[in-house]
């Protein structure tokens, strides 16, 4: 399976400094046996678009879609207006909007499966609070929310295959990363939701990625732990060339 690299800018970078970072990004050295994405605010779209012209890498993502195509949705955006703009996958509950903005399990479900029918990859985030994992209570939170992101529909595999975010909300912006053995733990817990729901092998192909003060330093590490399928990065993202660092890292010479 290909590892996968996802940038989160979350709310950085207007569509002049989406269109130079890609550019940047663009000049990086890249490793060719990785996909690497990034996820852009909605009004960066266009410009880094513009700047990725065709190109393959990287692939363009959004942070979040409504689940409705049209209609009286004031302020949302629709996945058929995101696939517009050629986006290929869209982070979904990310915990900054389940924490600021509300989004329940049941939106994540409903978005995810709306993404799909517009041809758009899910990436589905998950991640327990400080006190559930202090509490021992991680397993618990993360099979619920895993059942209910696979309520309403959501394909595991097809032509936009499912992807899963493991992301403890406590490790989030604060330095202080879960090791890549309690990682792969989560990620089995992870697994068996999917191949409970699906199967095994279906289980096997569904590309789980750990998210959390992940740099340039310690991204190969987690890569090379079984299960972990990729990573997603939020602060190590905003520099270009630090992100074309981490990219580079995480590929075995
Ligand atoms: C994120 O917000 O998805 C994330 C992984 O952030 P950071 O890398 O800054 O911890």
């Amino acid at each position: 399976m290909r590892k996968l690299i996802i940038a989160n800018w979350k709310m950085h970078y207007g569509p002049v400094k989406a269109g130079a970072w890609i550019r940047a990004f663009r000049r990086e050295r890249l490793p060719k046996e990785i996909d690497i994405g990034v996820a852009v605010p909605h009004t960066s779209l266009a410009a880094a678009r513009s700047s990725l012209g065709r190109a393959g890498v990287p692939l363009l993502g959004a942070q979040n879609s409504f689940w409705e195509k049209e209609g009286p949705y004031t302020g949302e955006t629709s996945p058929t207006m995101l696939a517009e703009f050629g986006v290929e996958f869209c982070l979904v509950g990310h915990s900054e909007r389940r924490t600021h903005l509300g989004e329940t399990d049941e939106m994540v479900a409903k978005k995810a499966v709306a993404l799909q029918k517009a041809g758009i990859q899910p990436v589905i985030c998950v991640g327990e609070s400080e006190e559930a994992h202090k509490n021992g209570e991680a397993e618990k939170v993360i099979k619920a929310q895993m059942k209910a992101a696979l309520a309403q529909g959501v394909k595991a595999t097809g032509s936009a295959p499912l992807v899963v975010a493991y992301e403890p909300i406590w490790a989030i912006g604060t330095r202080k990363p879960c090791s890549p053995q309690n990682a792969r733990e989560m990620h089995e817990v992870i697994r068996e939701v999917i191949a409970k729901k699906f199967s095994k092998k279906v289980a096997q192909d569904v590309r789980i990625l750990y998210g959390g003060s992940i740099d340039e330093r310690t991204v190969a590490e987690y890569l090379s732990t079984t299960g972990i399928d990729g990573v997603l990065i939020g602060g190590a993202s905003l520099d270009p060339r630090v992100f074309g660092l981490l990219c580079r890292s995480a590929a075995p010479a």
